[in-house]
């Protein structure tokens, strides 16, 4: 009875791609086997490119950085993330975490992570898109890797990203994005910082230095995508 009603559902409610819009078989999630193929991957987790850690070289201490595709202008993971952001596909988040997470979980160098830990959203932003867009992500990568997702650790306390427009040593003078809590429960860890795309480094440098006041903590990056 219950596959008849899901298979009356699927016919009635079809699965779209995030990718292309097309119609979802049943062995497909998210995006159809055609746009996971044609996805762009960053994967420096596998090619040992430096490319990510050398955008925080000189700002903060970073051990390993990985993100999972590489972002186009009007490309899959364009889509996938815009969908995720503003048209209320919360799952595409944990989508990507396990796709990631699966591949570190294969790689020595991110083995040894303690913890993984979400750039987080202002209360209200959160509260207005019902969701944050990098939590699933994290927790994913979380439970495939079987270690912790620490949700409160670090706080977004102003609403803008105004840093953006300030020069880099003005804005680590008065840091003012976020702050660090209950820094005792990452003493001693190596922590995974998440987010959902790279462009600057900025948010991600700011989240690392707030969390190295932390004692003796290692930070590693891994993002959903990267625009380059
Ligand atoms: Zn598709």
């Amino acid at each position: 009875m219950l596959k008849i009603l899901n298979s009356l559902l699927d016919l009635l409610f079809p699965k779209i791609c995030n990718g292309c819009g097309g119609v979802l078989t049943a062995h497909e999630q998210i995006i159809c086997t055609t746009c996971r193929h044609q996805a762009t991957l960053a994967g420096f987790h596998i090619t040992k490119a430096d490319t990510l850690k050398n955008i925080f070289y000189g700002r903060v201490a970073i051990q390993e950085a990985t993100a999972l595709l590489k972002f186009q202008k009007k490309g899959i993971t364009q889509t996938l993330l815009h969908n995720l952001k503003y048209k209320k596909q919360e799952e595409i988040s944990a989508f990507l975490g396990y796709w990631l997470g699966a591949e570190l979980s294969e790689i020595p160098a991110y083995k040894n992570i303690d913890v993984v830990v979400g750039v987080p959203l202002h209360k209200d932003k959160q509260k207005a898109r019902g969701y944050n867009q990098v939590t699933g992500f994290g927790k994913a990568i979380a439970e495939v890797l079987d270690i912790v997702y620490l949700e409160d650790v670090l706080v977004k306390v102003s609403k803008t990203d105004s840093q953006v427009f300030k020069t880099r040593g003005k804005r680590i003078q008065d840091n003012q994005e976020f702050t660090l809590i209950n820094s005792a429960k990452i003493k001693d860890k190596h922590i995974l910082l998440v987010d959902d795309i790279v462009t600057t480094g900025a948010t991600l440098e700011s989240c690392a230095v707030l969390l190295q006041q932390a004692e003796n903590v290692k930070i590693s990056i891994a993002t959903m995508a990267i625009s380059l």
